[in-house]
Parts: structure tokens; sequence; C-alpha cells
């Protein structure tokens, strides 16, 4: 066979791959993206594939020899051309794509030691041929002709400009024995035989392992013609086709004239309007290429006398937040993407970023400490240590960060005054955590490197040292809290949000709720799209200037004192359940009888060893008789006054802590019992529905037994993550939690995400039961994990009805609970 009629079969042209019937393992992901961008008729640079199985073969001189003979025919000019030469870029690619080891491009091959000084005549930019070469001879030299890397060093680090440099390169060759060839063919096969060499070696093969990929994965070989010319002509770049910021169309990136140098050039570059011949068909091209890979697009290009040609293309799989929501709708309006793609193109994470402000962060800023992100969202403000400082600031119109060990209802004011949150104390479910959420205010908890001094007034991190009153920028989706001020990004929703979500919503299967405890919550879940409030947690009615009311309730040591507590209570309580169930409408909402850890309320006052499993919940109710029967008759009385108005909610009345089927059932009774005095009271039968939360093991385990008696159930999972580990929900977090997760021990804090294997048997355990046992009950979660993603995925597969989480999660739990249920249906088919 003639080498001709050899190589014809070892070389493929780009966009005849498909042609010549060849997929991506064999044409590499480069060869296969090229062909796709021939086919859609887009201009693309020059060049050919050196399929996988012949790849090594290039390092044949015969076969380097044809495929430059190949290449200078295809581009329609010569290396050796006086006036408008080419040069050849060498590069690899392998069909899996981020596979680690794939050696860097090499831009510059075909210029000689005799022909440096002319090209660089041509290019006209200040030795810039000489750089081009100079990285040739080094990568050669140090990868093919075994030149040592650190003689190559010491020569860059002493040559005073890209002259010297390359002169130094090709001196050194010599000095080991070798002349850096003259002849394009015989550079490209050495080359060749650096690049294959570079693949193969222990430390790619061994990072390759790690990926799970076989460490003996091929490559192919591409080689393309970079036209040399004039910078006023010549030139390279990169574009993405949306505008970061706005997630507009519009081709962003930059451009730099003259010869591309390196994979890292860092010369300074010009925007794209600044390109010879206009950006027009630049923009066309991005645009092609957006409709067809079905997402934001990425392009590196050249511009050669003018002219375009590509040279890669790919998708952006990240996008900023409002591109990637963007692009979803707009291809979605297009009709390129239908629902289900559109929904599941967007991130959670992207809804939550522009739901909150963000912190404008330049890089330089100065990091005080680092905690778990508790909230998410920005604030800046000055620094108080208690929560009457807190108050007082904010009333005098300053910006106030609340720093605490803990918080607990008595901070309320203090929490409610302040932008933000931070505590040394507490992990993702403890109190600060609970309440920032359902304030919708930004908290870094369980800071533990931060000590507050009260003596100083001071509060200390591992490094720097801060007074009450300085200011520092508080960033609660990250953790970090930084000091002094840094700039405020307001939140963005947009209405592209409302667009997505409604798709969203035409998908999922699970209703999606809220836990909000006040009008105001209650107002903001609506807007937030919640179709009711899945958990009011009473106590935290009774937080702030209520708390004199419940301490004296719970304090009261005759009888008399202690019903005219209750008194007083229940009509507090009665006005925040008017608020709460008009702003909530004819939705349904579940109000929580009393849960108050004695702790959380009376300090050091009732010392309890453990308050998490001491007298709360119904336990307490069961030893104050009166208690729930009192909040039961504030309910159905505020129902009696909404429903005069003309609004109906749905009540659902929920009994907290639950273990044994006889607490479940006195607390039902007395809740029978209060509605039969206000229907005998005003003449009015208030429909309610009754139901238990299910946060503690045994609950889960007897599921059968309490579901015989509820309407409903919601898992409470922030306690059943708790009581099934014997993890402290304020403790643990930071101490303990951060390590387990370093050490591997868990994949992620379960107060996070809900764990599937424990607490997840439980919950799939109770869920039987209970269907068995009620097959109409309605089953959700209300645990902090209703607003985490891969929480919500599997409360979809578990089956559940709803889940409910804090009013600025919904958005991105509505988003969640399609694609939850998208993934699903997708496992199913
Ligand atoms: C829970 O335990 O998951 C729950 C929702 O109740 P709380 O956080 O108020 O204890
Ligand atoms: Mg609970």
């Amino acid at each position: 066979m003639t080498v001709a009629s050899k190589t014809s079969a070892l070389f493929v042209p780009y966009g005849q791959g498909a042609a010549r019937g060849l997929d991506e393992s064999e044409l590499g992901g480069h060869g296969l993206q090229l062909d796709r961008l021939v086919a859609l008729g887009l201009p693309v640079v020059h060049g050919l594939t050196i399929p996988v199985s012949q790849a090594a073969s290039l390092a044949e001189i015969d076969v380097a020899r044809a495929a430059v003979d190949l290449l200078q025919q295809l581009a329609g000019r010569r290396i050796d051309d006086p006036e408008h030469p080419v040069l050849l870029r060498l590069l690899a690619s392998s069909a899996v794509s981020g596979a680690a080891g794939l050696p860097t491009d090499l831009p510059g091959l075909g210029i000689a030691a005799s022909s440096v000084a002319r090209l660089d005549a041509i290019i006209g930019s200040g030795g810039v041929t000489y750089d081009v070469f100079a990285t040739a001879v080094r990568y050669v030299g140090e990868y093919a002709l075994g030149v040592p890397g650190d003689e190559f060093a010491d020569v860059e680090y002493t040559a005073p400009d890209a002259v010297t440099r390359a002169t130094g390169f090709l001196e050194l060759c010599v000095d080991h024995g070798h002349s850096f060839p003259e002849d394009p063919a015989e550079q490209l096969a050495l080359a060749a035989r650096a690049m294959l060499g570079r693949w193969a070696a222990p430390r790619a093969r061994r990072l390759r392992r790690g990926q799970g990929l076989p460490d003996d994965l091929a490559i192919a070989l591409h080689l393309q013609a970079v036209r040399v010319g004039t910078p006023e002509v010549c030139g390279h770049g990169t574009a993405e086709s949306r505008d970061p910021g706005t997630g507009d169309f519009a081709p962003t990136g930059m451009f730099r004239r003259g010869v591309r140098r390196s994979a890292s050039d860092d010369r300074a570059s010009e925007s794209l309007d600044a390109m010879p011949g206009g950006s027009d068909l630049l923009g066309h091209a991005l645009r092609t290429l957006e409709l067809h890979l079905r997402g934001m697009a990425r392009v590196e290009f050249e511009i050669r006398d003018g002219e375009l040609a590509l040279l890669s293309a790919s998708r952006v799989e990240r996008p900023a937040p409002r591109a990637s929501l963007r692009i979803a709708m707009d291809l979605a309006a297009a009709g390129v993407l239908d629902d289900a793609e559109a929904i599941s193109a967007v991130r959670t994470a992207d809804l939550e970023t522009l739901l909150h402000p963000q912190l404008l962060l330049a890089g330089r800023e100065v990091e005080f400490c680092r905690g778990l992100p508790a909230s998410a969202g920005a604030a800046v403000g000055h620094i108080a240590l208690s929560s009457a400082q807190a108050v007082e600031w904010a009333e005098s119109g300053r910006s106030v960060i609340l720093v605490a060990d803990e918080t607990s209802p008595g901070d309320m004011p203090g929490m409610l005054a302040a932008k933000a949150i931070v505590t040394t104390r507490g992990g993702l479910a403890a109190h600060a955590a609970v309440v920032a959420r359902g304030l919708g205010r930004p908290a870094v908890c369980g800071a533990t490197s931060l000590r507050i001094d009260r003596d100083s007034g001071e509060i200390h991190s591992a490094q720097h040292v801060l007074a009450e009153g300085d200011q520092i920028s508080v960033d609660g989706s990250s953790g970090i809290i930084y000091a002094g001020v840094i700039e405020i990004v307001p939140p963005r929703p947009g209405g592209d949000m409302g667009a997505l979500l409604k798709r969203a919503d035409g998908v999922r299967r699970m209703g999606v709720r809220a836990n909000a405890d006040s009008g105001r919550d209650a107002a903001h879940a609506v807007q937030y799209g919640a179709a009711g409030i899945g958990l009011c947690r009473t106590e935290h009615q009774f937080l702030g200037d209520r708390l004199p009311l419940v301490r004296r309730y719970l304090l009261a040591t005759d009888p008399a004192e202690e019903a005219a507590a209750l008194i007083e209570l229940a009509a507090a309580q009665k006005e925040d359940f008017i608020d709460l169930l008009t702003a909530i409408g004819d939705r349904p909402v579940t109000v929580r009888l009393l849960d108050a850890p004695l702790h959380e309320f009376l300090g050091d006052v009732a010392h309890e060893v453990n308050p998490m499993l001491g007298l709360r919940g119904v336990r307490l109710a069961l030893t104050r008789k009166e208690l729930y029967p009192a909040q039961a008759r504030a309910l159905f009385g505020a129902w009696v006054d909404v429903a005069e108005t003309g609004i109906r909610p749905e009540l659902e009345v929920m009994v907290p802590l639950v273990a044994l089927a006889g607490e479940l059932r006195l607390a039902i009774d007395a809740i029978h019992r209060a509605a039969e005095a206000v229907a005998e009271e005003t003449g009015v039968t208030v429909p309610y529905r009754v139901g238990t939360m299910i946060e503690t093991p045994r609950a889960a385990l007897i599921a059968d037994q309490l579901a015989g008696l509820s309407d409903f159930m919601s898992f409470g999972t922030n306690d059943l993550t708790q009581l099934t580990y014997g993890f402290s929900r304020d403790d643990v977090e930071a101490q303990l939690l951060v390590t387990y997760v370093e050490l591997g021990v868990l994949p992620i804090s379960p107060f996070v995400t809900l764990d599937p294997d424990g607490v997840g048997a439980l919950l799939r355990t109770a869920i039987g039961l209970a269907r068995e046992a009620n097959p109409t009950i309605k089953l959700g979660l209300c645990g902090e994990h209703g607003g985490d993603p891969a929480s919500i995925e599997l409360c979809e597969r578990l089956g559940l009805d709803y889940v409910s989480c804090a009013p600025s999660r919904v958005p991105g739990a509505r988003l969640a609970a399609a694609q939850a249920t998208l993934a699903v249906r997708a496992a199913a088919s």
C-alpha cells in the first residue's frame, strides 16, 4: 500500500466522521463536536482527526508528513508561504469528557529557527511568535527528547524575553544531543509522541483511576491549520451566548489579536466589538449552537483575514443563575425544550440565589470566620451582642447583626430587629436557624471558631478581633462572615421564575406548603406560591412581648393563677390566629398545639437535664390539662370570626411529640371538647381535621395505631433525626457532624438532607402502616428537610402527599418537587 492510500484511511477531515461511520469512541469528543459544527453549516477551522485506533501512528514520520500535506491542501495554504503561511495546532480529546490527564494543546508547530523571525514580522505583535515557538520547543524537548524539565525552568526563569527564551530552549536541546527539527512533519511526529506519552504517564493513569475511568482509556489526536496574519485582521478568543448578569442573549467574551500562545494566554484582551469583521457572525453561530446544544453555548474561535472560524463549541453546564433561568425559558418558548426539560435545566440553588440578597464579592474581602450556612441571603450591619442592644440600635436606624452564643425565645425582639443572625453554637435545626429561616433573615450558626468576650465587648476569631458596633458582612448561603462592609446585590426573582414555577406546578405530584407562624409569614408563603400552611408552631406566637405571659402560665403555682394566665394567653393567641387565618384564606392550615421545650421558655428557672427529651409537646399538655383545650378554643373561635368575613380556611389541628396512642387519644378528646364548647357558644360548627406529628421513632413504629385516630400525619424530621441518631439537634452539628463529613463517616449532615437509610426506613415503615390502617390519611413532612431538594426527592419516592418548608424556600421546593416527579417517572419507565 502506498503512503497516500494508507493515510487516507488514517485521517478524517472535520465534518466527515459520520459519513465514515465513526462515532465519539473513534473521533474523540472534539472530533465529534467539530463534525456537528460542520453539519450545522457553521464555519470551522480547517482540520482533521486521527481517530483513536490510529492515533499512535502519527508519531511515525511518514504518517505525520502525510497529515501535514493533507492539512495544507484543506487550508489552501502552505507552511512556507512567504506572505500567507499556516501553522499547525495539535490537540487531543477522549470520548469521555473531563477525563483527567488530557494534555494541553500545542498551537505553534511548523515554526523553525530559520522562519521564526519572518513569521514574527508578519504577525507583528511583539515577539508572540517566539513565545509560541518556545512553548513548542520545550514541549517536544521535555516530553519527546528527554531534556529535563527543570533545565527548561532554569532558562525560563533567567531569560529576559521570548526571543532569548526560544534560543535558550533550542540550545538546551542541542546540549542534550538533539536538535529541534526544522521540518514541520518531524516536529509533528515528535509532538504526537510527546502527547501520547503524557496521556499514558503513570500520574495521568492514576488520576483517571481516581475518577473511576479505565486508566488505558484512549485518545484521538486532531490537527488544525492556524492561518497566520497581521493583528489588524487576525486574532482569537472565546465567547458565551448569554450575559451572566441579565441572562439575555448577548455574545459575551474576549478577543486577542495575533496567534494563540498557549492554553493560558494572559495578554490583555479586547471586547468582542473590537473583532475584525464584527461579531455578527459569531452571534449567529452562538444562536445556532444554543438551539442545537439546548443550552447556553460557549465557543473558542479564530479570526483569520477577518473571517470567523470555530475551534470548539460546548454547552455551559453551570450558567450563572439568571442566565440558567432565562435560557431555559427562552428555549421552552421556542419549543426546543419541553416542560420536563426546562424544569430539569434549572437548579433549585439558582432560584435561592435569585430570591435572596447576595454579597458582591471581589476576592479581596477579609474573612472573619465561618459557620454553618443556616439561612440563605446576605446582610451587612453593626455587631450587637445582645437582643436589647440590637433593638436599641435598630430603632435608631442602624443595621444590626445579632451575634450570640445561641438564641432562645427571649431573643425574639433582637432577632426581629437584626438584619442577620450569627451564633457560635447550634445546628441547622436549632432555634436560631429555624427562626431565621422562618423570618427570612440570613443566618450563620455554629461558628465554633468565634468567641464572644462579653467583658471586653469583643468577638474573636482565629485571626481577628472585632468590637461590638464594628461592621460585618454575613453570607448565610455560604456560612462565611467577613469583616467590614461589602456591597449587597438585591434579590431579583424576575418574570422568568414565575413562568418556570408555573410549569413546575403543572408537573409535580406533591403539594408544597409553608411553615408559617404569623399573618405576616403566611402572606409571604402565599406570595411564594405555598398551597397552605403545613406547620404553624404556636409556641412561636409566645415569643418576645408574650414571653412573660407564657412564663407566668408555666411557672404558676396555684390553679387560680394558672387559669388567669391561660385566659390571657388564649386571648392573645386568638388575635394571632385571626391574622394567620385571614392571611391564608381558604387554603389548608395545620396548627400545631404548643410544643415548648421548657429550657427555651424558662431558661434556668425550670431545669431539665435533657430538655429536648423532657416535658415537651403533648407531654406538657397531659400534665397541664387546660393548655390544649384553651389553645383549641382560641383557634376555633378565631375561625368563627374569620368565617364571618367569608373566608373559610381548612383547619387541621396537630398534636406534637407523640409516642403513645394514649397521648394522642387524650389530646384529640380535648380538641373535640373545645370544638363542642365553641359550637355551643357561637352556634357555629367549625370544620376541622385532627392529626399528629411523627417525631419519635416509636410513633413511626406504631403509625398504624396513630393513623387510626388521625385524619393526617406530618413527619417532624428535625426531632425524628435527632431521636433516631441520638444526635442533639442543638449541639452536635458544629461539634461533631462537620468532622464526620470530613472523615467521610457521613456524606452530609442528616439535619440538612434526610438520611435515606435510617430515618428513611422509619418513614417508609410509618407510611406503609399508616396507609394500611387509614387509606385516606394525608401524609406530609414539615421538618427543615422539606426545603432540601435531595430530601424532597426522597419524599417523592416514599409517596408523601406534601412537604412544608420556610416560606422563602417554597419556590425552590416547588421546582425540586417537579424535578423529583420527573426523576421518579424516568426511573419507572
Ligand atoms: C420537627 O421536629 O421536625 C418539627 C417540625 O418540629 P420542631 O422543629 O418545631 O421541633
Ligand atoms: Mg419537632
